[in-house]
């Protein structure tokens, strides 16, 4: 009987999660093997929500941001009720195995699903944060990164204009990997990030000495879950809404404009980052990942992600999605910050 791969995109939408898309339906179809897509991750296995992907189907998306598929996070799945109609739904198809394009947590869900049914499913880590485990490079991350970078470069300029301080966040409420790499790609000042606990009045007297030094403009890229509990539950408040949504950023502005006496203004790149066209970069890891994912459960593997490390292709278990994930480069911090005085 002929082979089929159900296929999904899950967790948070990631540029370049169409580039996999492609690749998983045409190596797929090359080989011999039949692909179905279902459409919202893990809801729409549940709900039988799916389309028959030929060649054709994933014609001009690999320049496209977002996903054709959808995406969603299914609470269903969570439970086994949800996981019992989602196996259903797979062997109404006649699946017998899915790739799971998604972060840790679809890898989680791929992982309790595959060991409860004994059903084969593989990971191709898809995630702006680059908070995966097992690959040096989630798809996505570098085209965020660059779309933060083309920002910042604007923002540059504006500033040097009008002599003022820039706060800028990025994307990443537990990982600084976006921030860091925007800061040291975009010379920023400073730089905030959920892993280092901030240090406000070092950070204003850099940027008060800079300023008395001739600098026309200083950039500080803040992670948006920079300063974690500890910020926003500072006591000597401003006034800002206690809601956690509100940017974290604003308080930084005001703590470095309360020092310096500086002009601040505040930029939230916010979902600008998760969209675009994803650069070539993550074009071609998410081709090769993807063809990879396929060879390995056409190969009979299961419960495990591709990913690349040290410029390989490898699988890792699912395990390491969340488990290995790599810290970030302190040496990197130092960086950042001796070049951005
Ligand atoms: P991402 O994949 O971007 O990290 P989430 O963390 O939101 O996104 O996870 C996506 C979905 O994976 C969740 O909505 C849920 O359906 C599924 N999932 C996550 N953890 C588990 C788990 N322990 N058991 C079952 N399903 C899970």
């Amino acid at each position: 009987m002929k082979r089929k791969i159900g296929v999904i995109t899950s967790g948070g939408d990631s540029p370049g999660m169409n580039a996999a898309l492609r690749a998983v339906v045409r190596s797929g179809i090359a080989s011999g093997v039949s692909v179905v897509g279902f459409f919202a991750g893990y809801d729409g296995i549940i709900d039988n929500r799916y389309m028959d992907m030929d060649v054709g189907s994933v014609s001009g998306i690999i320049n496209r941001g977002g996903t054709i598929l959808r995406t969603a996070r299914s609470a269903r799945f969570m439970k086994k009720e949800g996981r019992l109609a989602a196996l259903e739904t797979l062997r109404k198809h006649r699946c017998d195995s899915l790739v799971v394009i998604g972060g840790d947590g679809s890898f989680r869900g791929a992982e309790v699903f595959s060991k409860e049914f004994n059903f084969p499913v593989i990971g191709v880590p898809g995630s702006i944060d680059n908070d995966i485990g097992g690959t040096d490079y989630s798809i996505g991350f570098d085209t965020a990164v660059n779309t933060a970078i083309m920002a910042i470069d604007k923002i540059r300029e504006t500033a040097e204009s009008h002599d003022r301080v820039f706060v800028i966040e990025v994307m990443g409420r537990t990982r600084g990997f976006i921030a860091i790499e925007a800061a040291m790609a975009g010379g920023a000042e400073g730089l905030l990030v959920p892993e280092v606990k901030p240090d406000l009045d070092r950070l204003s007297e850099r940027i008060k000495r800079g300023h008395n030094r001739g600098k026309t403009s200083s950039i500080i890229i803040v992670s948006e879950g920079a300063g974690g509990a500890d910020m926003h539950a500072h006591p000597e408040d401003d006034n800002l809404p206690r809601n956690p949504d509100i940017s974290i950023s604003y308080k930084v502005a005001n703590a470095i404009f309360e020092r310096t006496g500086l002009e601040v203004r505040v930029c939230v790149l916010g979902h600008l980052q998760r969209g675009g066209p994803p650069s070539a970069y993550d074009r071609s890891l998410a081709s090769q990942l993807s063809a990879a994912a396929v060879d390995l459960i056409i190969g009979g593997s299961s419960g495990i992600m591709v990913g690349r490390q040290s410029g390989k292709i490898v699988a890792s278990p699912f395990s390491d999605a969340w488990e290995k994930c790599i810290s970030l480069d302190c040496h990197m911090l130092d960086l950042v910050e001796r070049l951005g005085r």
